[in-house]
């Protein structure tokens, strides 16, 4: 017997027939002022005519959550840093301005609609200030809300621990709360619309023939978001775990986005390399004779990984004479507290740094690269046809990165994007 299907039935006789759940987002550029809170509320209603049970997701003004830090650290001064609890609430507010006046937007066009605050949608969270984890997500309210026929409006990148605190999920964290919410709900797909008409094979910027993907899978979509492609990885790695479908789209124009989802390999020709990505401002540290002996990584790496600072690409060569080099990768902000960290730790038994800044990564990324030998080979080869020289290389399961010199990376872009073919659609 299927009770789950038993029960469905019951919730539509009472309910009217079961209608689909869309989630969407709009990023803080789609609803910058009251003009362009207009565009957003009408492109909603659209949709809602469309017959859709629709759930929106926005974040806070234009840079009003920049605004709003700079306020906090200048009440408090430089000697201390803002309580984390307020700063929280604090933040919130963001949110909470872009949800009322769009709710109020789509009001006045005529449609039933309600704003809900992170609290009020029921979204529960770890207690850790400014980087909060959804912890469980109540549907009941948002529920209603649907069937009593409203478009129900929700202030992202917010919930509530434990303790009763407002909390914030993070720098870009409504991206989450809808992904989250599209999982709860059981939402068809969730659409964030920003103001990037999609994913790029590469940063267009880089490569004029870069070209928008119509789809592309969750493993692929979290190296590109890692490595620079717009889109909080956190909610990427959400949408995956709940085999949530994603749509990227542009707020501005009607023009089909890029869809995040899980079945990629089946449902189009499955291409090896699905795009490159680069990252910027990375730099190398280079430890000399590390002592050849257990716990002689760790000794380097702790006080790093104290100090906060994210290591990356790590290269160890082999030993000769009881020791070896250790090399590896940081992002340009942490490079003179890495440096430091470790020249003030000659101690734990290493007999040098070297240091350089100035480099980028470039990576291609493609789930069809899985157990075939010879991109690597590919890859190395357009770059020294390209002169361009490798620093550093590492590879996942589906990514070959290397380092380069920042100056280089356009070139290696170029090259690569040309070599994998990436302007011709589907190859
Ligand atoms: N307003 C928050 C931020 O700027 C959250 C978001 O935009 O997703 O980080
Ligand atoms: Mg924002």
């Amino acid at each position: 017997m299927d009770y789950t299907g038993a029960s469905f039935l019951t919730g539509s006789k009472v309910n009217g027939p079961h209608r689909k759940v869309i989630v969407q987002k709009y990023g803080g550029s789609s609803v910058a002022d009251a003009q362009k809170i207009g565009g957003v509320a009408s492109r909603v209603c659209r949709r809602r005519d469309d017959g859709v049970d629709l759930v929106v997701v926005v974040s806070a003004m234009g840079d009003t959550t920049d605004g709003l830090i700079t306020l906090a650290r200048a009440v408090v001064g430089t000697a201390s840093s803002p309580d984390p609890r307020e700063m929280d609430t604090l933040l919130s507010t963001g949110e909470l301005v872009s949800a009322t006046l769009m709710a109020m937007a789509i009001k006045a066009r005529g449609y039933e609609v309600i704003s809900l605050s992170g609290i009020q949608a029921g979204i529960r969270t770890d207690a850790t200030h400014g980087s909060a984890r959804i912890a469980d997500i109540d549907t009941g309210r948002l529920q209603a809300e649907l069937d009593a026929g409203r478009v129900v409006i929700v202030a992202g990148f917010q919930g509530l621990s434990d303790n009763g605190d407002v909390t914030t999920l993070g720098r870009g964290g409504s991206d989450t709360t809808a992904v989250a919410l599209a999982a709860a709900l059981k939402a068809e797909r969730c659409e964030i619309y920003t103001d990037v008409d999609g994913i790029y094979t590469t940063d267009p910027r880089l490569v004029p023939d870069a070209r928008k993907l119509r789809e592309i899978g969750y493993e692929e979509m979290l190296e590109m978001a890692v490595l620079g492609a717009k889109m909080n990885p956190r909610s990427i790695e959400l949408a995956a775990v709940y085999g949530v479908p994603v749509l990227v789209a542009s707020s501005f124009v009607d023009a089909p986005g890029t869809l995040i989802h899980g079945g990629v390999s089946t449902m189009e020709v499955r291409r090896a390399v699905t795009g490159i990505a680069v990252d910027r401002n990375i730099a190398k540290i280079t430890v000399r004779g590390v002592p050849d002996r257990p716990g002689a990584a760790a000794a380097i790496f702790e006080p790093l990984a104290e100090a906060g600072v994210s290591v990356d690409v790590i290269v160890q060569n082999s030993p000769q004479g009881g020791v070896s080099d250790m090399s590896f990768s940081v992002s340009e902000g942490d490079f003179q507290r890495a440096r430091e960290i470790l020249e003030n730790g000659l101690k734990a038994g290493h007999s040098g740094v070297l240091a350089q800044s100035g480099l980028a990564k470039v990576s291609i990324v493609g789930t069809g690269m899985q157990n075939s030998p010879g991109y690597a080979a590919r890859m190395f080869r357009a770059l020294g046809d390209a002169n361009v020289n490798i620093e550093l290389v590492t590879t996942s399961e589906i990514r070959i990165t290397c380092l380069v010199r920042k100056e280089q990376v356009q070139a290696a872009a170029q090259a690569l994007h040309r070599v994998f073919e990436l302007e011709k659609p589907g190859a």
